[in-house]
């Protein structure tokens, strides 16, 4: 189960371009042989853990997928790091990629690897090559099972290794960027950029705000701190997937991994030089979401479903261990498991307002596409979690377990295939305006395609489901904001995001719906009709109260006006602005690794509970 450095086949550009056409239909122990694969010395977590553990050093069988485009920088085609560093105004060149011998070396021509670790050029590939290989996590079909857009106009997200002196690191959609800063401690300089926890967390923003970009203009505190737990959970599970570290976990930990261990603690060398702690964060928390569904600060709320989802890791291990796996055997199935089913939910999310219980229950929604029988109870270990979280409720957790049809038909008066529906974003309008009665779009609304693709995931055996087809849509809805609990904004109209997504398979089978409803009008009077009334209203309603919690916080700016790409300290997690003349608020722009919120509201930084 842990593959060692393999051999390699001496293949040209042109032949790797050929095979690289058909990789879908290679195993990666395949594509590494015909150097489709491009190994790399990344550090193993953090330069914090090579002091600790010099065997645990770097990952010497760390490899990153081969693309045609491949370029000096690195670039390739969804990345161009660019080494501007803003505080020192210097640009430095770029790593020189060896087409031929599939290397990158320093302006010199020495080869970029562990030998060579001075070279700022390293810095710029071992961000690439970790950036490189999230990507894959997100993509492959034990992921997204499609390539994913970004939340920005533009195909390559801009990395900016050594962004300048701090002690952060960002995802900027403004600027299409992740930005790594660096910060001394003492003699010792620390770099975000070598951190695999605090680039696997960046870029966890970049892809959910791909994925989901209307999350950014939420004013709920809890999908901000979806936001984040997206990131910490990246960065646990990219980390679980690398061989070595599993290796490391089982020597360390005997398979139990409910003590403090390098897969629990998040950005290690950041977490002990700047908040004097063995760790930024940690997954290991007993939080309820009771404790923190009235709280503001987003990166302490997100730890009760980064708790819970590292619970499951923990009892999907224990699990695959009883029944006479090895250790390392056991960690391999748990890696390929967490992923599809923690990533895959994704494509299930609403496009609006995603909350914890959501996420929980597209998880849930995801297992029984995968796994309709669940002869192992997987299921029902996921179901008890999320209820003992508080994350879903005990009725709700119940009726999960009712039997119900498990691939049930979309109801809707006028027929569209799915295959019809795919085809266009005009032709997946014209389905939901056909049907706007039986899809509860209220009459009134200006419904619109958010986001339309397809998919072909895979089991977690490596069986190809059917092509799945994601339809995305949404409106606003005006709200006026009456009221002294309104502050400043008292008087103004603001709009509520509404909508669906709704995911089909090809032969039109529903595989999930979830909705996110407003409270116009809507055509039908059924009970169904009225029962989608009722929790419009109810989201209307909790809309107003989340607003004005947030304005009495004193968590709302006016639009950050801060140039780009600086780092902004003391910038609100929301602003106000107007379109319109409707105010829109949104999440800062800035999406960091830690939170600034003791800066604006005098408290001090918060504290990890394990
Ligand atoms: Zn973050």
């Amino acid at each position: 189960m842990m593959p060692s450095k393999p051999k390699t086949v001496d293949t040209t550009k042109d032949t790797r371009t050929v095979l690289y056409a058909a990789r879908d239909y290679l195993s990666s122990k395949a594509e590494a042989e015909l150097k489709l694969r491009i190994p790399f010395d990344v550090y193993f977590q953090d330069p914090a853990l090579r002091t600790l553990r010099r065997t645990f050093d770097f990952d010497e069988t760390f490899d990153v997928p081969w693309e045609p485009g491949i370029g000096d920088g690195p670039t390739s085609a969804r990345f161009a790091v660019v080494d501007y560093d803003a505080s020192a105004e210097t640009l430095t060149p770029p790593a020189k990629w060896d087409a031929r011998d599939n290397f990158f070396r320093d302006p010199e021509g020495v080869l970029l690897d562990k030998g060579n670790l001075a070279s700022p050029q390293y810095r710029q590939v071992n961000v690439w090559a970790t950036l490189q290989n999230a990507l894959d996590f997100y993509e492959n079909g034990f992921g997204l099972g499609r390539r994913i857009p970004f939340g920005f106009e533009g195909n390559r997200l801009i990395v900016v290794p050594n962004a300048g002196y701090g002690e952060n690191a960002y995802y900027d959609r403004h600027s299409k960027s992740l930005q790594f800063y660096y910060f001394d401690r003492g003699k010792k300089r620390v770099y975000t950029c070598l951190s695999a926890d605090i680039i696997n967390h960046e870029f966890g923003h970049a892809v959910l705000d791909g994925l989901r970009p209307l999350l950014a203009d939420s004013i709920s505190a809890e999908t901000a701190a979806f936001h984040e737990f997206l990131g910490d959970l990246s960065a646990i599970l990219i980390a679980f997937r690398n061989n070595k570290l599993r290796k490391w976990l089982a020597a360390e930990t005997g398979g139990d991994l409910s003590a403090d261990s390098a897969l629990s603690n998040l950005a290690e060398e950041f977490g002990e030089a700047v908040e004097g702690q063995p760790y930024l964060r940690s997954a290991l928390n007993k939080l309820r979401y009771s404790a923190i569904k009235n709280d503001q600060r987003q990166h302490y709320m997100s730890q009760v479903l980064t708790g819970a989802m590292f619970d499951i890791v923990q009892k999907l291990s224990a699990q695959y261990m009883k029944r006479g796996r090895t250790l390392g055997e056991a960690f391999w199935h748990t890696i390929r498991r967490m992923q599809c089913m923690a990533i895959q939910p994704l494509d299930l999310l609403p496009p609006v307002d995603v909350t914890f219980e959501d996420y929980a229950l597209a998880v849930l929604r995801n297992e029984e596409i995968v796994n309709p029988t669940d002869p192992d109870g997987y299921r029902q270990m996921m179901i008890d979690v999320f209820v003992d979280r508080e994350i879903l409720s005990s009725e709700t957790g119940r009726k999960l377990q009712e039997p119900h049809d498990v691939f049930p038909r979309l109801r809707t008066p006028v027929y569209h295939a799915a295959a019809d529906i795919a085809g266009s974003h005009a032709a997946a309008y014209r389905f939901l305006d056909d049907n706007r009665s039986a899809l509860f779009i209220p009459y009134g609304a200006d419904v619109a395609v958010q986001d339309l693709s397809t998919a072909v995931k895979l089991t977690t055996d490596a069986r190809r489901q059917p092509r799945q087809v994601l339809l995305q849509y949404t409106w606003r809805e005006d709200v006026l904001l009456e009221g002294k609990r309104f502050g400043q904004f008292a008087g103004e109209t603001t709009s509520m995001l509404c909508g669906g997504t709704l995911a089909l398979d090809i032969d039109g089978n529903l595989l999930s719906w979830m909705r996110k409803p407003g409270s116009q009008p809507l055509m039908g009077t059924g009970d169904d009709d009225e029962a989608e009334a009722r929790m419009g209203a109810r989201r209307k309603e909790a809309f107003l109260v989340a607003l004005a919690a947030r304005i009495k916080a004193g968590r709302i700016g006016e639009i950050a006006g801060g140039e780009l790409g600086i780092l902004e300290k003391t910038v609100a997690p929301l602003t106000a602005s107007k379109v319109d003349g409707i105010l829109r608020f949104s999440l800062s722009p800035h999406v960091g690794i830690h939170s600034d919120e003791h800066d604006e509201m005098g408290e001090s930084q918060w504290q990890i509970s394990s």
